[in-house]
């Protein structure tokens, strides 16, 4: 079988209790674009148990063809039967190209499923684009601790596999009308399934994740100090946004790992950044430049920060935010 013979492009949906996560959503709208450019379909391969609702809004989204694999097997994630299955729909349906988002799952599953089925895999991309001329499929990622961006390309096996972190892509509009093929196929788990979940625990948490905030206040090591995070909420809350923050603040223990913002962070696309102390470091910047507007307050006016912000402030963070909150609030009431 050659190169040639692999077609398509097959998106990894991830769904836990039968909801599909927004990861997979972004990575069908990118893998519409791919397919287009390469004049074929996008095909969403759904795993998981009693999962047949979830198809008209994967449909909804973007895919032309949806591949389930619906079995008791699949009901948790567990790595084996996911793997298995995963492997049999790639050697059943021999895609180009496969996505899956760089989430916990994401990133256990895409790794073995390319040692069984002997391709490669790029981790954690943050592009993804076919060359006009070759056809070639180029997935681009920082390297060297994100001080440059190196491409890669999957020139002799096949499918050509990535991940790439929620928040990278944009999901596609929804097309309501849109229609898309389901066909299932039967994996057989006999001797597959070597992990018994005995159950599930679920923390709860009761704040917003940063990546679904609309405005975000975020604070770097130029606030100071741990007490100085009370600015940044008293002005997230008059704004009705979140606070997130740098990674030195995070490594400091100034806040949690869960609110960074950048390339070990998370990646984030509010309508709002204001970055408070933030120097601009380019691992900052790969997690929040594709913010709509950005606002930044730092003392030193020849702060990167500055050359991607829309509006800049040259101050004190901790003088300028309590005035910038007083405004927010006297303009709110
Ligand atoms: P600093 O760089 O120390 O900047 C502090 C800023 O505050 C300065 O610009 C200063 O002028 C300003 N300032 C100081 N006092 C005041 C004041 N009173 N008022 C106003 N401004 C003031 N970083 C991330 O953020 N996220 C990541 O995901 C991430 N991943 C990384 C991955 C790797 C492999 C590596 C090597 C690094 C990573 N980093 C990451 C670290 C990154 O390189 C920077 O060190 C970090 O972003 C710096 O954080 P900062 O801007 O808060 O602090």
């Amino acid at each position: 079988m050659s190169l040639q013979d692999y077609k398509g492009v097959f998106v990894f949906v991830q769904q836990v209790d039968n909801k599909v996560s927004g990861v997979s959503f972004e990575l069908l709208g990118k893998g519409k674009e791919l397919a287009a450019a390469l004049e074929t379909e996008v095909t969403a391969v759904l795993l998981g148990y009693q999962v047949s609702g979830l198809c008209e809004e994967l449909a909804k989204y973007g895919a032309d063809k949806i591949i389930t694999v619906d079995d008791k097997a699949l009901e948790v994630y567990t790595t084996e039967p996911y793997t298995h299955a995963m492997a049999q729909v790639i050697e059943h349906y021999k895609p180009a190209i496969v996505l899956y988002g760089a989430t916990a799952i994401g990133r256990d599953l895409a790794p073995r499923v390319s040692a069984r089925v002997h391709t490669g895999l790029t981790a954690d991309c943050t592009k993804l684009e076919i060359a006009e001329d070759t056809k070639e499929f180029r997935m681009t990622r920082p390297a060297f601790g994100g001080n440059i961006m190196a491409t890669i390309i999957c020139p002799e096996h096949r499918p050509q596999m990535a991940t790439v972190r929620p928040g990278v892509m944009q999901k596609a509009k929804a097309n309501e009308s849109a229609k898309a093929v389901v066909e299932n196929l039967s994996v057989d788990f006999a001797g597959r399934q070597n992990v018994e979940v005995l159950e599930v625990v679920k923390s709860v948490i009761d704040k917003m994740d940063i990546q679904d905030a609309k405005i975000l206040v975020s604070g770097g090591r130029g606030m100071g100090c741990p007490d100085n995070f009370q600015l940044l909420r008293d002005l997230a809350d008059a704004l009705g946004g979140e606070v997130s923050a740098s990674r030195a603040c995070v490594d400091a223990g100034w806040a949690e790992k869960d609110i960074q913002v950048g390339q070990t962070g998370k990646t984030v696309r509010p309508n709002l950044y204001i970055a408070c102390g933030i120097s601009g470091a380019i691992q900052h910047l790969a997690g929040m430049e594709d913010s709509d507007v950005i606002i930044a307050i730092n003392k030193d006016e020849t702060a990167p920060i500055f050359e991607v912000a829309d509006y800049g402030i040259v101050g004190d963070v901790t003088k300028i935010l309590p005035l910038f909150t007083e405004k927010v609030k006297a303009a709110m009431a």
